[in-house]
């Protein structure tokens, strides 16, 4: 796509070269849509489908979801008709990016009988090339941690690994957090980090101020490549003030927030902690939260065969630590109470995720308030730790560690049915 070099803001546009932050008019989506395909990519990006803002394959730029927010709150997901066009006008949806780099179900091999044994067969991948178009900060880092857990060290030539490499990713700073966001305490947004190629940031002002468009950083040589085909031009300092500012203000309209500073201490602390039975009594142990999480990357193997006995198959699936069998050891589960599942998720989540890899293992989407059937909110649980930890409630434990009757019921757990 031809352009032509012009002053900020100007008629003309150029080029990327990468150097300084760019603009785009809004119409230029479809160059950027259409340049990622010819270089090979799978492009795909928030659509609406099914009465939500799911991402999927992107035939065009079309089917972006122009005019489309959402209302979010504990437990409830609606979509909303907005009173602009923006493309990216909407908080995390229900899907992360995490299904399309560790699917959900994989083989891992398969075998069949022959030669007086079995022929095992690796598992024959086609892995795409991945362009992600609209990710948002939240999801860049959880991709980041994601990277830590599966796609680095020995894992390198892993399917993950493989398809992590492939993949451009366009972010988009966000301009309007959802009411169950709390990027801005966790350090993960509003303003996308660093390790897109892209990064977006969408300005919605009426003609007179310019108009729908986007400004553009690029943040790789992958980017300023596939910026060369798209319709640009330099941005103006002040339009840069305006996209740097709305993002700053995001920050302070987030819905929620929770002090990330001392999390891994509490949850040390916090193990006997009378909130556990509190929200135990709410919480259903589905796992909906693990899956929807955009950093949860645990998985188990199933086997099968057919009846003959001639072919075998092993698969890789998402497992969660809400499932009874998950804490399966010999004889049976070490976690049998919804209060000792929902206490891993939380503690390994905010507290030994740091041990493990360096990092929280919560980059505040909000995904898990949203699509809790019952809405247990993990900033509310946290400040309710915190309080108890603190003595701020009446009657709480104090936070100190295991308790007699914690140890009783820790006991009981790894050899009497759930509730004794
Ligand atoms: S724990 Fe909840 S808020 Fe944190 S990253 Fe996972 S889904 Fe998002
Ligand atoms: S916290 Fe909510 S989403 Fe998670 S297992 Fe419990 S009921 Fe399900």
């Amino acid at each position: 796509m031809g352009a032509t070099a012009g002053g900020p803001d100007g008629a003309g546009t150029h080029h990327g070269d990468g150097q300084g932050a760019q603009l785009m008019e809004s119409a230029a989506l479809a160059d950027l849509h259409a340049a990622l395909r010819r270089a090979g990519y799978l492009v795909v990006g928030p659509t609406v489908r099914d009465g939500a803002i799911v991402l999927a394959e992107l035939e065009s730029a079309a089917d972006l979801p122009y005019g489309w927010g959402v209302t979010l709150e504990p437990g409830g997901y609606r979509l909303r008709q907005r009173s602009d066009s923006a493309a990216f006008g909407h908080a995390a949806g229900p899907q992360s990016w995490k299904p399309f780099l560790h699917p959900p179900r994989s083989r891992l091999w398969s075998a069949r009988r022959g030669g007086g044994g079995f022929e095992v067969e690796p598992a024959d991948e086609d892995v795409p090339r991945y362009a992600f178009l609209g990710v948002r900060p939240c999801d860049l880092r959880a991709i980041f941690i994601q990277d830590r857990v599966l796609g680095t060290g020995s894992h390198t030539g892993s399917p993950y690994a493989t398809r992590r490499s492939a993949a451009f990713i366009i972010a988009v700073s966000c301009t309007e957090p959802g009411e169950t966001c709390f990027c801005s305490s966790m350090g993960t947004g509003p303003q996308a980090g660093p390790g897109y190629d892209l990064a977006l940031t969408e300005l919605t002002g009426p003609a007179g101020s310019g108009g729908h468009r986007f400004l553009v950083d690029v943040g790789s040589a992958a980017g300023a490549a596939i910026m060369a085909e798209v319709p640009h031009r330099p941005a103006a300092d002040a339009t840069v003030a305006d996209a740097r500012t709305a993002v700053t203000a995001a920050a302070d309209r987030m819905g929620r927030t929770m002090p990330a500073e001392g999390l891994h201490e509490l949850m040390a602390a916090s193990q006997g902690a009378a909130r556990w039975d509190d929200v135990a009594s709410r919480c259903l142990t589905c796992g909906n939260c693990t899956m929807v999480c955009p950093t949860c990357f645990c998985t188990t193997v199933e086997d099968s065969s057919d009846l003959t006995g001639e072919h075998a198959e092993r698969w890789q699936r998402w497992d969660s630590c809400f499932d009874l069998d998950f804490s399966y050891l010999h004889g049976g589960s070490v976690r049998v109470s919804g209060k000792s599942r929902y206490r891993q998720w939380l503690t390994h989540k905010l507290g030994t995720w740091h041990d493990q890899f360096g990092s929280s293992g919560c980059v505040g989407c909000g995904r898990c308030i949203v699509w809790c059937p019952v809405g247990i909110d993990i900033t509310a649980e946290v400040a309710a730790l915190r309080d108890e930890a603190t003595g701020t409630q009446p009657g709480s434990g104090g936070g100190g560690g295991t308790d007699v009757r914690d140890a009783q019921e820790d006991g009981a757990e790894h050899t009497g049915p759930e509730g004794t």
